[in-house]
């Protein structure tokens, strides 16, 4: 097990802002995460897990405790039976690839989701989403080592309790406790129907495509996410910066009085916050050193923000000019790792 000290969360999250972690042990293999908690345990410092810290924000004061980067690497098929399929894969593996794996061999499920960046592993944290597919969808089960009880065991779909952007993972009483070893999902062989989610079908519409297989949706959301999303090797981001806001059906009433775009997504409304901060105007605005992008209103691009103190600042400008424009409190999406 290698431990390293004293290394800038700004070099583990692509947001690349904060000062130093204490401690980092990268976890390649089962054994490593025993060790590396009775480490953290006997220094008496707390443990925070980190993927590739691409929905991750860091603080200038640092992390006084142990980062565990998920390194755990592989992909099997634990079954293929007629169309069922349930492909399980490390917590370290890079979730595009995870996805791309499961496209070549033709599964439909998590097709819409590609090139979503960070882990496998993390999936499950934020039920991540995207193009009208969220993981919630294809998850089975995960195995997560229990920090608490210092056992891994495997936790069903129903039990982590997956909203929009929460899971048991990242939320409630147990939030931080479960280091995810692996997780499964269910798959189909067969392809997506249209109509797709909205940009997606723009450019099926656009380009005439009729093949739906899972490879070449995947080809299709590769084009669509490039033309509107940074490449976190080259622009620094953790993506969307803010939620989404779901309304009640009365708060619909409203909302469309007000002259607010009401979207339907999974069977609920919502106000994209990107069109908020679009209709206000903020679309290319640099507010210390942070840009919100100017092809996804809802990506806060870190431009040449020096700190976090830069981040807060500017959050806290956009967040009032939104809240004074529509009466919407937008919320940050990217998580922060704490002081200590
Ligand atoms: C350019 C860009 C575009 C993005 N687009 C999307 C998108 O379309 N849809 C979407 O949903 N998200 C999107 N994101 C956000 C991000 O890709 C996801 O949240 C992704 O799941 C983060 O993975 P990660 O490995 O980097 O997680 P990290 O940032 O490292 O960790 C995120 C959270 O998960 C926890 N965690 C990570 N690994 C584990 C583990 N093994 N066990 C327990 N807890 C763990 C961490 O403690 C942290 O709380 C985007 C980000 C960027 C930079």
């Amino acid at each position: 097990m290698k431990i390293r000290e004293n290394i800038p969360i700004s070099t583990l999250t692509t947001m690349r802002l904060g000062g130093n972690a204490r401690f980092v042990i990268d976890i390649e293999n089962v054994d490593d995460i025993k060790e590396a908690y009775a480490f953290a345990e006997d220094k008496n410092l707390p443990v925070y897990v980190l993927g590739k810290g691409a929905n991750t924000i860091g603080h200038d004061e640092g992390f006084d405790g142990v980062i565990l980067i998920n390194k755990l690497r592989g992909i099997e098929i634990l079954k293929e039976e007629g169309d069922e399929i349930l492909l399980k894969g490390m917590g370290g593996e890079v979730w595009d690839d995870f996805v791309d794996f499961a496209c070549e061999k033709g599964y439909s499920g998590i097709e819409a989701m590609s090139a979503i960046p960070g882990t496998l592993g993390a999936a499950p944290v934020q039920n991540i989403g995207a193009y009208g597919q969220e993981a919630a969808q294809a998850i089975e089960e995960a195995e997560a080592f229990d920090s608490l009880l210092s056992e891994i065991h495997v936790i069903k779909k129903d039990d982590m309790k997956l909203e929009y952007r929460k899971s048991i993972f990242n939320s409630g009483e147990d939030a931080g406790r479960y280091f995810i070893v692996s997780v499964t999902v269910r798959l189909k062989r067969g392809e997506l129907k249209p109509p797709f989610y909205t940009s997606l079908q723009r450019y099926v519409d656009e380009h005439n495509e009729t093949d739906f297989s899972p490879k070449n949706i995947r080809r299709m959301i590769k084009k669509v996410r490039a033309n509107k999303l940074p490449d976190p090797d080259v622009e620094a981001s953790a993506g969307s910066f803010f939620k989404n806001i779901y309304l009640s059906d009365e708060e619909v009433e409203k909302a469309k009085k007000e002259g607010i775009l009401v979207w339907r997504e999974h069977g609920k409304n919502l106000v994209n916050s990107g069109w908020l901060i679009e209709e206000a105007g903020l679309k290319g605005k640099v507010f210390h050193g942070m840009k919100v992008s100017d092809k996804a209103a809802l990506i806060l691009i870190n431009e040449s923000a020096k700190s976090y103190a830069d981040l807060a600042a500017a959050r806290a400008e956009i967040i009032k000019i939104i809240e004074d424009k529509f009466s919407y409190k937008l919320e940050q999406e990217p998580v922060e790792i704490p002081e200590r």
